[in-house]
């Protein structure tokens, strides 16, 4: 997933716990496997390859699942979230590949016309995959890693834990509670530390969870400034460009997949398009600090979420 990922648990057997998170990183690494863009040998992969051949592509139930999903957060968000910007694979570099280099403007537009979710066809008796055009990628860095923690949090439940945080990069689920409270977590400031030492508090509000997901999608995580101006991993499929209008996204969701599947969206869609998909969705709570530093919040998360001080403001 191209991530750190992290599981901790409460427990009285080590031993036990121990199987478990064994386990349960066992099939991440199945599941990331199929998923990844960066081996040629993956499920994803194979589908870029085959781009324009006629050819399809058959693939594991998850990897249907979230190719499946994919296009109906794409329909949901009108296009805003579309994994077909992995045609920018190799211009925008946030990734593995990021070595602080930026595109050519003439090199984004001419990959532009490939970005169209609509070129990707599912078979869901077969459960094959098909992309129209040469050319056209797939990328399912907006989306996998929730249905990844998912199964990541089943096994651990299937292994007799109940209490524990899986969290990979910014998805985080959390189980149970922490001994005989609830799990509390913060939302990162985007602009903790700018121009000020960095305190070890860089959240501006607190949130409790109990058996919920919540996922947080910045533009302080992969980025690059230059010239005064921030480019960072979230492309706006419209313009081939970062979005400018969002700092950050934070959703909660019963699940990870729900959770992952809208952050990324929302966080194109900007704050007030983004809460009426959220408001669409059961289950599905959001905070938004946009690129004036304003913070948005749900209706359903105004009583449970604690502000402790309002967001940096810095470019
Ligand atoms: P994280 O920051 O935890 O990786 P996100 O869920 O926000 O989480 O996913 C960001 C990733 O989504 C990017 O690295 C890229 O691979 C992919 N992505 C970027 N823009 C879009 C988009 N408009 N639609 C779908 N996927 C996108
Ligand atoms: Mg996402």
């Amino acid at each position: 997933m191209g991530t750190r990922c992290t599981i901790a648990a409460f427990h009285d057997d080590e031993a036990a716990v121990d199987r478990a998170v064994t386990r349960a990183l066992a099939e991440i690494a199945r599941l990331d496997a199929m998923m990844t863009t960066w081996t040629e040998s993956s499920e994803v992969s194979r589908i870029n390859a085959g781009a324009g051949s006629g050819d399809v592509v058959a693939v594991s139930p998850e990897t249907y699942e979230v190719l499946d999903r994919s296009l109906w957060v794409a329909r949901e968000s009108g296009g805003a979230f579309d994994i077909t910007i992995g045609a920018f694979k190799g211009l925008w570099k946030f990734d593995q590949d990021n070595d602080g280099s930026l595109p050519r403007r003439a090199d984004v537009l001419a990959r532009l016309p490939l970005v169209d979710y609509r070129g990707l066809s599912l078979d869901p008796q077969l459960h094959t995959a098909r992309l129209a055009k040469r050319g056209q990628s797939i990328t399912l860095g907006g989306i996998a890693k929730g249905l990844i923690v998912d199964r990541a949090v089943a096994k651990l439940r299937a292994s007799g834990l109940q209490d524990f945080l899986v969290r990979a990069g910014g998805d985080l689920y959390a189980a149970g509670r922490r001994g005989d409270r609830p799990w509390l977590v913060g939302i990162q400031d985007p602009r903790a530390g700018a121009g000020q030492a960095r305190s070890a508090d860089t959240s501006f509000a607190l949130v409790s969870l109990e058996n919920s997901a919540f996922n947080t999608s910045g533009d302080y995580e992969r980025f690059v400034i230059q010239g005064g101006k921030r480019y960072h991993h979230i492309i706006d499929p419209r313009s081939g460009y970062p979005v400018a209008h969002t700092r950050s996204v934070t959703v909660l969701a019963p699940t990870s997949f729900l959770a992952d599947t809208l952050d990324t969206a929302v966080f194109v869609l900007g704050a007030k398009k983004g809460l009426d998909l959220v408001a669409r969705v059961p289950g599905a709570e959001a905070v938004i600090v946009d690129s004036e530093n304003q913070v948005h919040v749900s209706p359903g998360l105004k009583d449970r979420l604690q502000l402790t001080r309002p967001p940096t403001d810095a470019p």
